[in-house]
């Protein structure tokens, strides 16, 4: 059964249409990961689930109840907000717990909510120390401690691990996972990045312009992305884009293949390309090849080779996997 459901939702600030007829369902305990380039509606969106802007059309269904006309705190939706927004003259516990107080809910109850969330997040060292003397990654867990005391049944995450480093953050990733397990709670993550997407998400929803394109798990995104927006947005470096002519319907056609679905070639077939540069990343290295003259493709190779730029080689696709767009932009194969 679906837990979250958006029905026709639509978000019109003035003149900007900033989310258009969205409608999806998100399953008990999804991980949903939302991702889209910057003013595709990503924030908007979490900000309508959480009741913190009103939706201009359309519902929105949790749990068999219409939420969108309720109050934030009615709708047991809680939100992390990428500032993390602590309240910088209260301890950990006070910042963890304030909410719950101002809700007049029970002490006790409080007390032992307290418990779980500072043991599951690690943070039960950390109760006297004001947010100044806390990493950036414990002021995250704080915030994520906060929303989870309200013991949400849906958990919004706008950009969480943004203000970390590139170690942290990939550590917080796990984190992230390990308690999005312990807890049974819808969790929708807004992100720029594309790793976390990918290694977080049950499903990841792709936006653009206030619109859902594709939502699929991070494989079907990456191996079937639904049109040449999501090829190209989906996967660094992006898919190769080359155009040409469907030879069965002489139309105008997209071919789309990855990087590391081209290959040098071992056979007399192949393609010619000539070899502009070689960027060297240690587990892999890409080559980025101009075939035909002017088509700039990138290749992506693991072994060892012996190319330099100006070398003319043969490459082959892996033709399993190519994907190919009709002239709307659409994936027909
Ligand atoms: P980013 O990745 O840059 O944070 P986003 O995908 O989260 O962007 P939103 O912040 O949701 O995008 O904005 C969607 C659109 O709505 C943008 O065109 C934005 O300018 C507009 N918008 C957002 N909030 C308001 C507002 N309060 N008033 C008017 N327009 C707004």
């Amino acid at each position: 059964m679906s837990k979250l459901e958006f029905k026709n939702v639509s978000k019109t600030f003035n003149s900007t249409q900033a989310l258009n007829d969205i409608n999806f369902n998100i399953k008990e305990s999804e991980y949903i990961v939302v991702v889209g380039p910057s003013g595709c509606g990503k924030s908007t969106f979490l900000r309508t689930i959480a009741g913190l802007e009103d939706i201009t059309n359309g519902e929105i269904w949790f749990d068999g109840k219409r939420i969108d006309r309720l109050n934030p705190v009615e709708r047991s939706i809680a939100m992390v907000f990428q500032s993390y927004a602590l309240y910088p003259h209260m301890n950990v516990q006070k910042n963890i717990t304030f909410g719950a107080e101002r809700r007049r809910e029970e002490k006790e109850e409080i007390v032992q909510r307290l418990n779980d969330v500072t043991q599951t997040l690690q943070l039960d060292g950390l109760l006297d120390r004001k947010p100044g003397e806390l990493s950036g990654g414990q002021r995250q867990r704080v915030a994520i401690a906060r929303a989870m005391i309200r013991r949400p049944g849906v958990l919004l995450l706008d950009e969480p691990l943004s203000n970390l480093d590139a170690s942290l953050r990939a550590n917080t990733r796990i984190e992230l996972s390990k308690l999005h397990k312990s807890m049974n709670a819808i969790i929708l993550h807004v992100t720029h990045d594309q790793h976390e997407a990918m290694t977080l998400a049950d499903r990841i929803v792709i936006m653009n312009q206030g619109k859902v394109v594709q939502i699929g798990t991070p494989k079907e995104i990456y191996k079937k992305p639904a049109n040449l927006f999501v090829a190209g947005f989906i996967g660094s470096p992006g898919m190769n884009l080359i155009n040409g002519e469907l030879a069965s319907r002489h139309n105008a056609a997209t071919i789309g293949v990855r990087p590391e679905d081209i290959n040098i070639s071992k056979t007399s077939n192949g393609i010619p390309a000539s070899v502009e540069a070689i960027e060297y990343l240690g587990n892999e290295s890409h080559i980025h090849l101009t075939i035909e003259k002017s088509t700039a493709i990138i290749m992506s190779i693991k072994s060892e080779f012996n190319l330099q730029s100006g070398d003319t080689i043969d490459i082959e696709f892996n033709a399993p996997n190519i994907s190919c767009f009709d002239e709307s932009g659409v994936l027909i194969a």
